[in-house]
């Protein structure tokens, strides 16, 4: 999938981000129009009519000022479908299409190529070293390439050999807990899912341990790669990590907006994380700014 879609880039000329996705259906031969009502009232949905495959976008959400970054990533994913038909033939369909694995199998295989067309692994190689891990680089990062945090995370957790990326936050979930550094969410291919990831949401730091302390903002001094602990029950795992502060901005709105929200005092302060395997942390990349 990496390499159909990478290829499909150089194809289309395309070598600097933000990558647009009308040339790869244009040289697919894949005609697109915005449509009143799409299947399923998707953002993007492919469907095969006569003389080929067709793509049809959800006029409502595309030219109604919707947020592109997503939009974008709905039809990159389309279009990571029509790679996969045209690579295996119109049967992957009737594949997908004959358990609920298969399915979520191959929807999982098109966010992945939607990501790579989005965020091309090389190209973020190179615009990672000139700038270093930071908040702002984050920021500048999801805007040069016009996707999500989201997609952007998953896409740096590739660089990340056995490793990914964490967001840690102060706060607490009830009136019972204290408010304290926690796990916020974590990206990485090493755990299943988003929803089932290394640690749980929620996590205190006695869960992250660097040698036998809890991690702290402290650690925010450390020079080179930081040797972490991740402790779950008598699992645990050593890796190594880059820690850089992180300012929450989207609190209460993304997560906790409804009743319970009253007892969730948390402040704006947050860590966010690069972890690789031991000796894997490439620091040119996320080395965190000088
Ligand atoms: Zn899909």
């Amino acid at each position: 999938m990496r390499r159909l879609c990478n290829s499909a880039l150089k194809e289309t000329g395309q070598a600097s981000p933000p990558f647009k996705i009308s040339p790869l259906l244009r040289l697919a031969g894949v005609e697109w129009s915005y449509e009143d009502q799409t299947q399923d009232d998707r953002d993007a949905a492919i469907v095969f009519a006569e003389g080929g495959l067709k793509l049809a976008i959800a006029r409502e959400k595309f030219q109604s000022g919707g947020v592109s970054k997503r939009w974008r990533f709905s039809v990159a994913h389309e279009f990571a479908h029509v790679v996969l038909i045209r690579a295996v033939g119109a049967r992957v369909v009737d594949l997908a299409n004959s358990s609920k694995e298969a399915y979520e199998y191959v929807e999982r295989l098109c966010d992945y190529g939607a990501s790579q067309i989005l965020v091309p692994r090389t190209s973020l190689r190179q615009t990672l070293r000139q700038r270093k891990l930071s908040q702002r680089t984050v920021d500048e990062l999801s805007d040069l390439y016009d996707v999500s945090l989201s997609v952007l995370m998953w896409s740096l957790t590739d660089l990340l050999p056995e490793g990914g990326m964490m967001f840690l936050r102060e706060y607490r979930r009830s009136a019972q807990e204290s408010n304290e550094l926690r796990v916020w969410s974590v990206y990485s291919r090493y755990s299943p899912t988003l929803e089932e990831p290394w640690l749980p949401r929620g996590c205190t730091m006695k869960h992250i341990r660097v040698g036998q302390r809890p991690l702290g903002f402290e650690h925010l001094d450390a020079r080179g790669p930081l040797p972490i602990e991740l402790v779950l029950g008598k699992r645990v795992r050593k890796l190594e990590a880059s820690v850089v502060p992180w300012q929450s901005r989207w609190w209460t709105s993304s997560f906790f907006d409804d009743e319970r929200s009253d007892y969730i005092k948390a402040s704006e302060n947050g860590l966010l994380l690069a972890c690789a395997a031991t000796g894997k942390l490439d620091l040119d990349m996320f080395g965190g700014k000088k």
